[in-house]
């Protein structure tokens, strides 16, 4: 008989996993205020090569108010209804179903750990941002001279994110490096402890399942054995319907409102 070959779950696991489940529904947000920002990224935590988590996330809105979740197409290559009715529509003539369209493509998030320099009693917080503001930090890190690692804690830098505007579609964001190297604190305790007190980005991955997504789409918890609800479309409101984004989208992540590439 051949060896099987297997893993072991073991309890330190277990508790590892607990821990940061525990540690997530904790997680404090940061937010980018109008003006200047000052954040140091932590560096990634063991095991992993860079500070930022990509996910896709469709911003829907329902009867029963918006919600927010990670594309399952683009996360773990599987069907996604946001997707597939996204698709069905952009295939129409008149711009209503277009435009339904547009708003219905994921949304590229990325998140990271960082000391917001405002805050640092806080410890470490979870900021989340668009394409522009991580192009830009990529262009830093690329950059030897003008930027480089800046989440290294003895050697790194701070950065500056400059926020003007404050409406959904006037909102632009510089980014900068401040013009010193400096610590991430200067004992290293604080150091350690920052680095280890990091949210696990993964987390924000999560994926709903195909029924748990239909549901939320259609802004209802489906009684057991109901048929699936045949017109998706019913749940998208008509455009005077639509409110501002509230409660998750604005407290978790600063939306810059830009479409996937
Ligand atoms: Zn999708």
């Amino acid at each position: 008989m051949a060896l099987v070959k297997f893993g072991s779950y073991e309890v330190q696991a277990a508790t590892e996993e607990r821990q940061e489940l525990e540690a997530g529904s904790a997680a404090e947000f940061m937010k980018l205020k109008p003006g200047r920002n000052v954040v140091r990224v932590l560096p990634p935590p063991q095991g992993k090569r860079s500070p930022f988590r990509t996910v896709y996330q469709h911003f829907i809105q329902t009867p029963t108010g918006p919600i927010v979740f990670v594309c399952p197409r683009l996360e773990k290559k599987e069907p996604c209804p946001a997707c597939q009715k996204a698709d069905e529509l952009r295939g129409a003539r008149n711009e209503e179903d277009q435009r339904l369209a547009n708003e219905l493509f994921a949304r590229r998030r990325v998140f990271t750990n960082c000391i917001d320099r405002a805050e640092p009693e806080k410890g470490p917080k979870v900021l989340g941002f668009g394409k522009t503001i991580h192009e830009q930090l990529i262009a830093l890190r690329e950059d030897e001279d003008a930027g480089g690692e800046f989440t290294h804690p003895i050697s790194g830098f701070d950065i500056i994110i400059e926020r003007a505007g404050s409406g959904k579609n006037d909102t632009k964001y510089s980014v900068r490096p401040a013009r010193q190297s400096s610590q991430l604190h200067e004992d290293a305790s604080v150091m350690q402890a920052w680095i280890d007190g990091q949210r696990n980005l993964d987390q924000f991955a999560r994926v709903p399942s195909w029924d748990e997504l239909r549901d939320m789409m259609a802004g209802k918890k489906r009684e057991r054995g109901e048929a699936p609800a045949q017109d998706r479309r019913a749940a998208l409101p008509a455009r005077e319907e639509r409110k501002p984004r509230k409660s998750i989208g604005d407290e978790a992540f600063d939306t810059e409102g830009e479409y996937r590439d």
